[in-house]
C-alpha cells in the first residue's frame, strides 16, 4: 500500500497523476509523454505551481473563479457549515438551512418569476435536469409529443451523456463516445465574424432567424419543447449574438409554448457584470435559467437549475405526481453555505461595478489587439474574451491546424506568468472578477508580447 507521510515532491505528484489518474479532456499521446502540469497554490488572480512558479490566472481557473482565491471568510464558512452540519440530504422532505437561504436568495437575484430553485452537482447536471424537467413541463401540459429540443452548433452545455448531446463543438464530438441524435436538433451559430460575406449584423439576425423558423417548422413546432442557449457562448469561442437575436427567438419560443432555457453556468454572477446576463443584458426572459461555476467561485462543486413559477404550478397542478430527479449532493449544506457567502462577498465589495468599470477597460483594452497583422477579431463582453488568430485578415482564412497557434501563443504567455486558454485558433480569457487596472495592463501586454512573437516565429 502505497505509504503517503512523507510529503510527495513536486517530481513525485506528477509521477503519481501520470501513472493513476484520467484527466477531463485527455489527448492521450502528449499526456503519457508530458503529464500535467501540478498546482500548489493560489491567491487572488494568481496560482502558483508545486515547483514554485507564479502564473497570473487570466482563464479564473474554468471560467469560475469570480472573487479569486485564497479567501478566507469562505475557508471559515466552510469549515464552520462542516462542523455544524458537514451533510443533509434534500430528498422528499427534509432540507438545511443553507440550502434554504440561497434557494430564496436565487429567487430574489434571478429575473422575472424564476422563483424555484433545483440545486445540482454542477453545470452538467444542471442542463442534464432542465432537458428532463422540459419533458415533465409539456406532459403536465398535456402536450406529451413535446420532447425534442433545439441548441446551437458550437454550443457546450457540458459532459454527461445529455448535456454533451445538447452541445456541440465539433472538437468535443469523437467517434468513440455516443451521442443521443434523435430528438436533440442544432441551429447555426450566431457568429458575426463567421457571417456569410455581404451580410450586415441586422441581414445576419434575419438569417438566423428565419434558419430557426425553418427548423421549427421542420420538426414540426408541436413536437419541439424546448430552447437551449448560452446568452454568451462560452467554450464555443465566446459568441456574442447579433443585437436582437435573442429577444427574437425568445419571442418565436413562446408563440409555441416552446421552454427558453438560458445556460448561465459562465454568464452569471457577475462575469459580464450582472448576476444573471439574459434579462440584464440581452433583454430577455428565460423560463429556466440553469448556473454553476461562478455561483461558488469554484470553491466547491454546485449546480443550480433556477425555474419559473409557471412550471412550478403545472407540475404541482394535481398534487400528485413525483419529480423522481435529484443527487445525493442537491442542497449540499457546505456548498450552499459557500454560495452565499460568495454571493455576500460580490454584493459587500461592489465586484459587480468592478466588473463594469475594470471590465469595459479590459474589453477595450482586449479588443485593441486587433491592430495586430495575426488578430482577425476580438470579442466578448466585459471579462469574457476571445481573440481569434487568422493567417489572413481580410479573407478570415485560418492558419493550417497543425500550427496549433492557440496553444503556442498561451505556451509564450505561460512563459512571462501569464496564462490564458487555448481553444484551437483561438486564446480565451475569462478572469477573476477583481482584476486592477494594473492587471488589466500586465495581461494586455503580456498577451500582445505573445501573440507578436509568435507571429515573428511563423513567418
Ligand atoms: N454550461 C456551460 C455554458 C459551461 O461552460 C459548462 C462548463 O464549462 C457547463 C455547462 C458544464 O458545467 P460543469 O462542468 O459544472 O458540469
Amino acid at each position: 500500500m502505497l505509504d503517503l507521510k512523507t510529503l510527495p515532491g513536486p517530481d513525485d505528484l506528477w509521477q503519481m497523476d501520470r501513472d493513476h489518474a484520467l484527466h477531463p479532456w485527455t489527448n492521450f499521446g502528449p499526456f503519457e509523454r508530458d503529464g500535467a502540469l501540478v498546482m500548489d497554490r493560489g491567491e487572488g488572480c494568481w496560482l502558483w505551481d508545486a515547483g514554485g512558479r507564479r502564473y497570473f490566472d487570466a482563464v479564473g481557473g474554468m471560467w469560475c473563479t469570480n472573487i479569486g482565491l485564497g479567501r478566507r471568510e469562505i475557508a471559515e464558512t466552510m469549515a464552520e457549515q462542516a462542523l455544524k452540519l458537514g451533510f443533509s440530504n434534500s430528498f422528499v422532505d427534509t432540507t438545511n438551512g443553507p440550502s434554504a437561504r440561497l434557494a430564496a436568495k436565487l429567487a430574489s437575484l434571478a429575473p422575472g418569476d424564476l422563483n424555484r430553485v433545483h440545486f445540482t452537482t454542477g453545470g452538467s447536471t444542471a442542463i442534464d435536469t432542465a432537458y428532463r424537467m422540459v419533458h415533465f413541463f409539456q406532459s403536465c401540459m398535456g402536450r406529451p409529443d413535446k420532447t425534442q429540443v433545439i441548441a446551437r452548433d458550437y454550443s457546450y452545455h457540458g459532459s454527461t451523456y445529455i448535456s454533451q448531446s445538447i452541445g456541440k463543438r465539433p472538437g468535443d464530438r469523437v467517434p468513440q463516445f455516443r451521442y443521443k441524435e434523435s430528438g436533440i436538433h442544432h441551429i447555426s451559430v450566431p457568429n458575426f465574424y463567421r457571417a456569410p460575406e455581404g451580410m450586415d449584423e441586422a441581414a445576419f439576425c434575419d438569417h438566423l432567424v428565419a434558419e430557426f423558423e425553418a427548423k421549427l417548422a421542420e420538426i414540426g413546432p408541436d413536437n419541439v419543447g424546448g430552447f437551449f442557449a448560452e446568452p454568451i457562448q462560452a467554450s464555443g469561442g465566446v459568441i456574442v449574438p447579433p443585437e436582437g437575436y435573442l429577444p427574437r427567438i425568445a419571442a418565436i419560443c413562446r408563440q409555441h409554448d416552446i421552454l427558453f432555457i438560458a445556460d448561465e453556468v459562465v454568464t452569471a454572477f457577475g462575469r459580464i457584470g450582472h448576476w444573471f446576463a439574459s434579462l440584464s443584458e440581452f433583454g430577455i426572459q428565460p423560463d429556466m435559467i440553469t448556473s454553476a461555476k461562478g455561483l461558488t467561485s469554484g470553491y466547491i462543486p454546485l449546480g443550480a437549475l433556477i425555474f419559473s413559477d409557471r412550471i412550478w404550478q403545472a407540475m404541482a397542478a394535481d398534487g400528485e405526481r413525483w419529480f423522481t430527479s435529484g443527487f445525493t449532493y442537491s442542497g449540499h449544506p457546505v456548498a450552499c453555505a459557500v454560495a452565499l457567502k460568495n454571493i455576500e462577498i460580490i454584493e459587500s465589495e461592489g465586484i459587480l461595478e468592478n466588473v463594469m468599470t475594470v471590465g469595459a477597460e479590459f474589453e477595450a483594452r482586449m479588443k485593441r489587439l486587433t491592430d495586430l497583422p495575426m488578430v482577425g477579431d476580438v470579442r466578448g463582453r466585459k471579462f469574457m474574451i476571445c481573440v481569434e488568430n487568422v493567417a489572413d485578415k481580410s479573407s478570415r482564412e485560418l492558419l493550417p491546424e497543425e500550427l496549433d497557434v492557440g496553444k503556442r501563443i498561451a505556451n509564450a504567455a505561460e512563459a512571462m506568468g501569464l496564462m490564458v486558454r487555448p481553444l484551437g485558433h483561438l486564446n480565451v480569457m475569462s478572469p477573476p472578477l477583481i482584476l486592477t487596472l494594473d492587471d488589466v495592463a500586465f495581461v494586455g501586454d503580456t498577451l500582445e508580447t505573445a501573440i507578436r512573437k509568435v507571429a515573428d516565429d511563423l513567418t
